[in-house]
């Protein structure tokens, strides 16, 4: 569809449309508004930290096809902050302006069945599965692939929800209820030494750029912290940054895509799974690069050149989680004063747990200080109440 639009470049004082709300098109949005474009956004909240940096915040259903239509008719062209958009919304909105990534792209990567299917008949590496429709299924499956796996629903799954473990076949009626007895992919449980991921990025001419391999490590299947850049062989980060540049050239993408790795402990790489747009490990590119992962996917879409990736010091990037406001509101001041320390907050008004509020980004002599450093200003957030509360929860 969008191939009738124009690949001319979409320039400054233009307005890009982003469908979702969150803080990935949060920060694409500060990005674009350096640059002089205009911004657009549409979901189905309000108030959202896209909406509070946009120019124009609608509220719509996704599946409202002509408030879709009527967005990205305002618009130069039409980008994503999270891939769970209906693919109706992206076809509606290729009618009217060009959609890029495309929606095809979306498609595949929201739903774990078809982007591993995908990845696994392109010759990618991914860990065992199975797909499973009933409680009959998961069992054989699970005599298959064998014990620990994890069962993890087909579509809308991301951050481990949707996800259960199953450590003995007594956990599997349990896994089956908790991911709601729908379409289901098994896993075999991965015994990785490390997950990192490439943030890449690609222009309408096939040009790749990447952040190299960052190291990420995650708590209750949300990140928690990512390292860049990752502590791995030299070999390994270069096959997961060409593993990175054939899926996007095998998808066509325009934009940022991230590539999620497990490394093995036999050093092998395994594709966990893609996500076609900015991604959180990327985030300490807003600080620590000349050009950020945000710049790249609006350079991406709009079909001007890259930036220089040039990162000026190794970073490390924490999530702050609403938990961390279990006690009261954090104690800024006292990260603050840190001074290689960057604060990043989302604008959100209710810190639930386990939802992403903000992060910060640590630049350091080495990624171990930059990590100390970060990890540290968590810890310096915590309020007074929230610290003695995590302690006698410990005793
Ligand atoms: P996902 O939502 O699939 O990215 O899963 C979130 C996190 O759960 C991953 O980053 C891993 O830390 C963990 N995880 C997911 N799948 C597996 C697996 N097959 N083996 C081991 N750990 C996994």
């Amino acid at each position: 569809m969008s191939g009738r639009f124009s690949k001319s470049p979409i320039t400054p004082g233009s307005v890009i449309g982003v469908l979702g709300s969150g803080q990935l098109g949060r920060m694409f949005a500060i990005a674009a508004r350096r640059m002089g474009y205009r911004v657009h956004t549409l979901s189905p909240d309000e108030d959202t930290p896209t909406g509070q940096v946009a120019d124009i915040e609608i509220t719509a259903e996704y599946d409202d096809l002509d408030a879709v239509r009527k967005f990205a008719n305002g618009v130069s062209v039409v980008t994503f902050e999270f891939e769970n958009v209906p693919a109706i919304a992206a076809s509606a909105a290729a009618e009217c302006a060009p959609v890029r990534p495309s929606g095809g792209i979306l498609h595949i990567t929201q739903h774990r069945l078809r982007e591993k299917t995908f990845l696994q008949s392109s010759g990618f590496p991914v860990t065992v599965f199975r797909r499973v429709l009933t409680v009959d299924e998961l069992r054989s499956a699970v005599r298959e692939i064998g014990l620990p796996a994890i069962l993890k629903t087909a579509g809308f799954g991301y951050d481990g929800k949707g996800q259960a473990r199953i450590a003995s076949e007594s956990d599997l009626e349990d896994a089956w209820v908790g991911v709601g007895r729908q379409e289901a992919v098994l896993e075999a449980m991965v015994d990785f030494e490390c997950e990192i991921s490439v943030v890449g990025a690609r222009s309408l001419d096939g040009t790749f750029v990447h952040y190299g391999a960052i190291e990420n490590r995650h708590r209750n299947g949300i990140l928690d912290t990512s390292i860049a850049p990752a502590r791995i062989e030299a070999r390994i980060a270069h096959d997961a940054i060409e593993m990175a540049r054939a899926v996007m050239d095998r998808l066509d993408v325009v934009g940022v895509l991230c590539v999620e790795f497990f490394v093995t402990k036999d050093a092998r790489l395994l594709i966990n799974e893609l996500a076609p747009r900015p991604h959180n490990s990327g985030h300490f590119t807003f600080d620590a690069n000349l050009t950020s992962q945000f710049e790249q996917q609006l350079r991406a879409v709009c079909g001007l050149p890259f930036g220089d990736v040039k990162q000026f010091s190794p970073a490390a990037m924490t999530n702050l989680l609403g938990d961390l406001w279990a006690g009261g509101e954090p104690n800024w001041a006292a990260a603050a004063a840190l001074p290689d320390v960057k604060l990043n907050l989302y604008g959100k008004a209710v810190p639930r747990p386990g939802r992403k509020m903000g992060h910060l980004t640590a630049l350091g002599g080495t990624v171990e200080q930059a990590l100390r450093d970060a990890e540290h200003a968590r810890q310096l957030l915590v309020s007074r109440a929230t610290a003695d509360r995590l302690r006698s929860a410990s005793k």
